[in-house]
């Protein structure tokens, strides 16, 4: 960390920051320069602790030189994370899941687990508890939806991933899910970050509606920092000023994530575009832009759902995609 000071700074104001400094635990050292003078802020210890010294008299401004996050940087691990569920390598290989927004039968779970199961998924998805914009909506099955992501789990042998909405659920749906998803909604619930950094189970980390890249990364830093290496990133659209899709798929962060962070990131392209027809295209381009995988909803009645219908495929067109999907890893 970088303090710049004011050039008009007393020799009394820079002793005080000095004093400052290193009562911290860091080192200070002058570092002179034609204009103005700078004094280097130095050592291991975090420096959200030395970030009141802009107030300090004589300051005109702190420059940040190392990045807040710190276990989910290629600078600290520039080896892949890869994550093993199931059989598959999620960050080494290209890894699909797919289901429905909600579990809302058993007909119906089974019916969809088949389906993707047979179009080559590797994942099943579907939410038990609901996190839904409007109380008056279907707000999820809860633990009967848990049960029915089991029954599928075991009769088609796809691992499954299913959303914690709150804290309180932890244990039951770490006991019944292969991966924990952590919804957008979530992305900086501190204590559920917290408490899934204690499981050893891969969490699924949705970034927030309108996080940045750093508090992105610094959602999954928690859940590192906290004891749990198993951590899945991913991009599901942000808001923009954008109104003609649900949200923008940001794929510019998935290429600059795989370049910052050894964590896998996969896109889901159901929530960033809301629209049915869009998630074909955006699958591919998530593909070609170097996204570790796709979560994706599929429905086997898409105008029958109870929730996100028009956003989600239904079994023909996912299987489409899947083939289109295999050409174009042939290929690139
Ligand atoms: C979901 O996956 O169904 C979901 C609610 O996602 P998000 O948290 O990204 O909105
Ligand atoms: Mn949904």
């Amino acid at each position: 960390m970088l303090v710049v000071l004011e050039k008009n700074a007393s020799e009394n104001d820079i002793q005080i920051l000095v004093e400052q400094i290193e009562s911290l635990g860091f080192k200070a050292q002058m570092i002179p320069g034609s204009f103005r003078t700078a004094i280097g802020v130095l050592g291991d210890k975090n420096y959200e602790i030395a970030s009141a010294l802009g107030r300090f008299p004589g300051v005109k401004e702190i420059i940040r030189v190392t990045k807040p996050y710190k276990l989910v940087s290629r600078e600290f691990k520039n080896e892949d994370t890869i994550i093993k569920v199931g059989g598959h390598e999620i960050g080494k290989d290209f890894i699909v899941m797919a289901g429905p927004c909600s579990v809302e039968s058993e007909e119906q779970i089974m019916t969809v687990a088949e389906g993707v199961k047979k179009a080559g998924a590797h994942i099943l998805r579907g939410g038990a508890f609901k996190p839904r914009t409007t109380p008056y909506a279907f707000q999820g099955l809860g633990l009967e939806g848990l049960k029915l992501l089991k029954k599928a789990k075991i009769r088609f042998g796809l691992p499954i991933v299913t959303e914690l909405l709150h804290v309180k659920n932890i244990d039951v749906v770490a006991e019944y899910t292969d991966i924990i998803q952590i919804g957008a909604r979530n992305m900086q619930n501190f204590e559920m970050l917290q408490e899934v950094g204690k499981l050893k189970k891969p969490i699924l980390l949705k970034r927030g509606l309108a996080a940045r890249m750093d508090e992105f990364l610094l959602a999954a830093e928690y859940i590192l920092n906290a004891g749990n290496p198993n951590v899945i990133l991913c991009e599901r659209g942000i808001r923009t000023f954008e109104t003609a899709t649900r949200n923008t798929l940001d794929l510019n962060i998935v290429a600059l994530i795989k370049q910052v962070s050894h964590l896998p990131i996969i896109t889901d392209p159901s929530h960033a575009s809301g629209i049915s027809s869009l998630v074909t295209p955006l699958s591919l381009a998530s593909y070609a832009v170097g996204a570790h995988g796709l979560i994706l909803e599929v429905h086997p009645e898409p105008q029958k759902a109870l929730s996100d219908g028009q956003q989600s495929l239904d079994l023909k067109s996912f299987s489409d995609l899947m083939k289109k999907l295999s050409h174009y890893q042939n290929v690139l």
